[in-house]
């Protein structure tokens, strides 16, 4: 998926700079105001940012070049996400780029690559993961969503949980059963799914931050083109595994949290002089440690790159790096929220549509702000493979020595 070696030429400070002017002159100023300060982001911001790094050459760059990429080695795409999420760049949605992309290069037909990189790389087609079911997620190969073959389609009925942004969405990478009878994982089939096909229906699930990021999404006598099967029928699992390695790749986010931190470093040196000397010592304890934490994440993170530019990727790093990372997510947004006091119990979803945020003079605006980044951020100790999922993958992998 990646270079494995980095350019001999390659030269990271400078090319942090480039990002850094990048992101200054090219990213929308609106769009910069919302991550800035904690305001819901819609789809034209986020569609709005990927064509323009795709103008630059920047979007899906991790790609090879045959596929329409430049071969980006993996240490350049991290020295990428990590610099222009610091300069509060939206994040890349990775339905399409991260996920289906590399899937249809790696295992899709010339047909599927023609008629699906494109539409990615240039950001017009929205895509979505439809993996997920009410009673399949840790244990994902217990999927039920059924695909029947008649003649040159499949009728697809069931029903996907959680699909992030469906409502978005113009098609889903789908995990199917295609034969109920042997070992589990061995009856998934892997299919391209046009979210406008009749039968089809997307029921929001609005998340503890009173938003809706995330649906249900049934299928009820979907017709689906057998063209659209990618792999041989049957092989949907060895894909889907392939996938979900390239899902926790970056999910250690440092990028976003180096950011944060220096807001709240900022906001609490703003309310210091209000606050108590015992209090004040306090935030300062507490906030070293969460930087000391970010501190060994960074370092995780770089070793990690490392060993995998190296080669020797041991199969745990990325399961490392997402536990630590949620966890320092976690307790960096907890004490953001505990740090506005009694206005912490403060939150009000509609303030984060109107444009109102951190930024805000009113105390209560901005501790909603930050109780939205607290409440969003449970979220991500569950997807992506939960925690404890996780940590079983870790100790099977030192166990097995
Ligand atoms: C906001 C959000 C967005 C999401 N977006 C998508 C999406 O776009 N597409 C998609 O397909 N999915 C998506 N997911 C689904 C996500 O991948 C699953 O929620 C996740 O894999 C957990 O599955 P589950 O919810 O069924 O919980 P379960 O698997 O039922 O787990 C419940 C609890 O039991 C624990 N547990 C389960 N099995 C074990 C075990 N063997 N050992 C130890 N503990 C265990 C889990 O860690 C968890 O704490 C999203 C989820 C969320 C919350």
């Amino acid at each position: 998926m990646h270079a494995n070696a980095a350019s001999p030429d390659f030269d990271e400070a400078a090319f942090r700079a480039e990002v850094r002017e990048f992101v200054r002159a090219e990213l929308d100023p609106a769009t910069r105001h919302k991550v800035e300060n904690g305001i819901y982001l819609d789809k034209a911001d986020y569609v709005g940012w990927q064509k323009a790094l795709r103008r630059k050459g920047w979007f899906g760059a991790a790609w090879p070049r045959a596929a329409g990429g430049r071969d980006w080695s993996v240490r350049q795409e991290h020295a990428f996400l990590q610099e222009s999420a610091i300069h509060a760049a939206p994040m890349l949605i990775p339905y399409g780029v991260n996920m289906v992309g590399p899937v249809l290069y790696t295992f899709g037909t010339e047909a599927q690559r023609r008629a699906h990189l494109g539409g990615i790389l240039d950001s017009d087609v929205w895509w979505c993961q439809g993996y997920s079911e009410p009673n399949a997620g840790s244990d994902l190969a217990s999927l039920k969503t059924r695909a029947v073959r008649d003649g040159d389609h499949y009728v697809v009925d069931g029903t996907k949980m959680w699909t992030t942004e469906a409502h978005w969405a113009d098609m889903m990478h789908c995990l199917v059963r295609t034969d109920a009878s042997g070992r589990k994982q061995k009856g998934i089939s892997f299919l391209l799914i046009d979210m406008r096909t009749p039968g089809i229906t997307v029921e929001p699930i609005v998340t503890i931050d009173g938003v809706h990021h995330t649906n249900q999404t049934f299928f009820d006598n979907v017709r689906v083109p057998a063209a659209n099967l990618v792999g041989e029928e049957g092989e949907g699992w060895k894909i889907a595994k392939f996938l979900l390695s390239r899902e926790r790749t970056f999910i250690a986010d440092t990028g976003n949290k180096i950011r944060m931190l220096r807001q709240i470093r900022a906001t609490l040196a703003q309310a210091a002089p209000a606050l108590e000397p015992l209090q004040r010592a306090l935030q300062a304890e507490r906030l070293a440690r969460i930087g000391a934490d970010l501190g060994a994440l960074l370092a995780l993170e770089r070793d990690y790159l490392d060993e995998w530019m190296a080669g020797r990727d041991d199969g745990i790093g990325a399961s490392v790096l997402k536990v630590r990372g949620t966890e320092v997510l976690q307790a960096m947004t907890e004490f953001w929220r505990d740090a506005q006091g009694a206005y912490g119990a403060c939150y009000d979803a509609a303030l984060r549509a109107s444009g109102e945020g951190l930024g805000s003079a009113l105390p209560w605006v901005r501790a909603s702000a930050a109780s939205y980044n607290y409440l969003y951020g449970r979220c991500w100790s569950i997807f992506g493979g939960t925690n404890e999922i996780q940590r079983n993958i870790i100790a099977a992998q030192l166990l097995r020595g």
